[in-house]
């Protein structure tokens, strides 16, 4: 937030924050609006989701996530689409602790039906006691996690769409660093869509032409509770870090050089899903998730933690939580 006694471009307030590449000066409720309008424009553009869609959306209690879910809500509204939380528990000590209960208070303020995933309740092990025992990076292990978690949670729900918190900022890096090292189909997965396909949900990002500033200063003027602190196994490698230098570096030079890299390869993806394409997914002997292998990565992972693949019974816990859940929001 700038501190000026420059105008708004719409009304008589004082702006709060000048929009480069729209050319606009901001107040406070202008800006918000602008984020609010943006995203609902993202919605219809890009065709995120509609009238008597189920949207779940992942809430990791972050500043990017909260943001999304509170649009959202307002969204859910206009557009007519059914609006679902969905937020897990890792168990990597204070840090899930408060994200947890920011969720949980969030969603209730605002009458959002929430599901909690708690990872040690559904195998016997949180986070870190998994990268303990599989020595796996901390993220890539998460990753593989959550993806599990909330494609099952999603699948049990008959969800449309699984929202993602995924801004600009977070895609772009990805997506330049897939070109550079020429995994080309990896880029069709990071569009502002995915197609529900072989068991796996599609994914929507709603915050797909918002940057990381933009979403840090509507948390901020909305007044919106998140977790400050950040994950103690967070760390932006190499290789990102200098995209991302570069990208804020090219956006400061050429406003909207942003939104327009993200917009062609919007424009362009399915360009990106025919090249290199992969193998259909497979279906895993253990639990039938959708797999790349004959053995999903989370029957192998939890095979090593716990010495048995534990694909299928967390799949039977979270499809009892599901009924639990789905009778809550039909009585709100
Ligand atoms: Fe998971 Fe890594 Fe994010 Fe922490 S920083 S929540 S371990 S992906
Ligand atoms: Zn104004
Ligand atoms: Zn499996």
């Amino acid at each position: 937030m700038v501190e000026t006694k420059i105008k708004c471009s719409f009304c008589n307030e004082n702006a709060v924050t000048r929009i480069g590449y729209a050319k606009l000066w901001l107040c406070k409720e202008h800006f918000i609006q602008f984020i609010e309008k943006k995203v609902f424009n993202t919605f219809k553009r890009y065709g995120l989701g509609g009238k008597n869609w189920r949207i779940l959306a992942a809430v990791s209690g972050g500043k990017d996530s909260v943001s999304m879910l509170y649009i959202l809500h307002k969204l859910s509204k206009d557009i007519g689409f059914e609006l679902i939380a969905l937020h897990i528990d890792l168990g990597i000590g204070e840090y899930s602790k408060i994200s947890r209960e920011v969720v949980e208070n969030l969603c209730k303020s605002l009458g959002i039906p929430l599901i909690v995933l708690d990872l040690k309740e559904l195998t016997g092990f949180n986070l870190p006691e998994m990268v303990s025992k599989t020595k796996r990076p901390p993220c890539s292990l998460c990753g593989l996690i959550k993806r599990y978690l909330i494609n099952v949670a999603a699948q049990e729900l008959k969800a449309n769409a699984v929202a993602l918190g995924h801004h600009l900022d977070d895609l772009i890096p990805y997506i330049i660093k897939n070109f550079v090292l020429q995994n080309l189909f990896e880029i069709s997965k990071l569009g502002p869509k995915t197609d529900t396909l072989n068991g796996l949900v599609g994914r929507i990002r709603p915050l797909y032409e918002v940057s990381e500033d933009e979403i840090m200063l509507y948390a901020y003027l909305a007044k919106l509770p998140f977790v400050q602190n950040e994950c103690p196994y967070s760390a932006r490698k190499g290789l990102e870090k200098t995209i991302r230098e570069f990208i804020n570096n090219a956006e400061k030079r050429h406003p909207g050089f942003k939104i327009a890299f993200a917009r062609s390869i919007a424009k362009n993806i399915e360009i990106y899903k025919n090249i290199g394409k992969e193998e259909p997914l497979k279906q895993c002997k253990i639990c039938q998730s959708p797999s790349n292998s004959e053995i999903c990565s989370f029957c192998k992972i939890t095979a090593k933690v716990a010495g048995k693949p534990l694909g299928s019974e967390v799949k039977t816990k979270i499809a009892q939580l599901h009924l639990l859940n789905l009778n809550h929001t039909s009585t709100t």
